[in-house]
């Protein structure tokens, strides 16, 4: 497991994976007139107490003025800010408005009615954002906070799929860009995955959809369906690092310790965990069961952000960062609220078709969190298609 940095085994005070160094933190908010007083002390006393767990009092004082600062412009600017899970925990429990997974904040950007929104997150969730409210400003702030798996696919390789496979629904999952949500005929989150593509093939009356682009979570809702499922060959570039090797290596590490994996990881490795299920299934799962110790297979920070309110739990952390959703730190969130920047914009020949198929999603009845059954193998002649 070299390629993973184990914080448990590293040090048991070890906060979680900070993105930015302390020094290049002080810069940052001293380059911005903030510094740590005994006003920014008061002001954001009550929030430390939310991350305590997780991050070190010397960690706070560099980033508790951004915090206060962030947290007075969005009253200034009437902004909230959709925070997702991988954020790291300061973001996502001091200046997050709105938390969860991809599809909470979908739902949370229809709803609001503020006047901008800033996202925490990737740009294609960004995108989601505007779609979904195309009369609000939606920043996002760093262009660059992509994901490898909406990089694997196009609009035009759906238009291509379509072609060659006529009648067959598509289901895309919202890790894609607005163009190849516009070609799509629903989308799906790793929540409702399994609900979207049984709901879809039944309505056009097939036993057969294409699920797009995380060829992954489509081998793992495969599993759990009887629908026949064609594959993109897309796939997380943090998710796919995960082996059946590394579980078995954790498991002799940390004895007794509860293994849960999110279905964007391959198969084996659902396969030999305890739980695997949606990023909200595993947050609900921790909740209930309170394991005595625990690993979950996911992006780093959202351990932290488990953690931070589950003091009685040990949190194994292998962590495999997102450097995408790492490109969004307090200093951008900041800047973006400064300068207005950088505004996601998506064309209305585009928009109005991709709302359609989020639409479609969002129609659904509310399901409980997405729950994989790691007992129930992927059929063997799944077909993955692409380039
Ligand atoms: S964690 Fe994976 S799916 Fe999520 S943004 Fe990063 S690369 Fe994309």
């Amino acid at each position: 497991m070299a390629r993973i940095i184990d914080h448990a085994l590293a040090s048991k005070s070890a906060p979680g994976c900070a993105p930015v160094s302390v020094l290049g933190a002080t810069g940052a908010a001293a380059a911005r007139g903030l510094a740590w007083d005994a006003a920014v002390e008061a002001e954001t006393r009550g929030l430390y107490e939310k991350v305590a767990h997780v991050v070190t009092p010397a960690e706070w004082r560099l980033h508790a003025p951004l915090i206060a600062a962030i947290n007075r412009l969005k009253r200034q600017k009437g902004a909230v800010i959709l925070a997702h899970n991988y954020m790291t925990a300061e973001i996502f429990h001091c200046v997050g408005d709105f938390r969860g997974d991809s599809l909470q904040l979908a739902r949370e950007a229809a709803r609001t009615d503020a006047p901008v929104i800033v996202q925490a997150g990737v740009h294609f969730m960004a995108e989601t954002s505007k779609i979904l409210s195309p009369d609000k400003t939606v920043l996002i702030p760093d262009m660059r906070a992509g994901c490898s798996l909406a990089a694997s696919i196009t609009g035009a390789d759906v238009r291509l799929i379509r072609q060659r496979h006529p009648g067959i629904p598509i289901v895309t999952y919202v890790n894609t860009s607005a163009d190849v949500k516009a070609e799509s005929d629903i989308c799906c989150t790793s929540s409702n995955a399994v609900q979207v593509v049984e709901t879809i093939t039944r309505e056009w009356g097939v036993d057969t959809c294409i699920m797009l682009p995380d060829e992954y979570l489509a081998r793992n809702v495969a599993a759990q369906t009887g629908v026949r499922v064609i594959a993109w060959h897309g796939k997380c570039e943090v998710h796919e690092r995960f082996s059946a090797e590394d579980i078995a290596e954790l498991r002799a590490a940390h004895p007794g310790v509860v293994v849960l994996a999110h279905p964007e990881c391959p198969p084996e490795v659902v396969q030999a965990a305890d739980f695997s299920g949606s990023t909200a299934a595993l947050q609900t799962w921790v909740g209930d069961h309170r394991p005595a110790r625990v690993v979950l297979l996911t992006e780093c920070s959202m351990s932290d952000n488990v953690a931070a309110g589950h003091d009685d739990v040990e949190f194994v952390r292998p962590c495999n960062l997102c450097p995408h959703m790492k490109r969004i730190t307090l200093e951008a969130i900041h800047d973006a609220l400064v300068h207005g920047r950088h505004e996601v914009i998506v064309p209305e020949d585009i928009r109005v078709p991709a709302k359609r198929a989020i639409d479609a999603m969002l129609a659904l009845p509310p399901a409980a969190p997405g729950r994989f059954d790691p007992a129930r193998p992927v059929p063997a002649d799944l077909e993955v298609i692409g380039p």
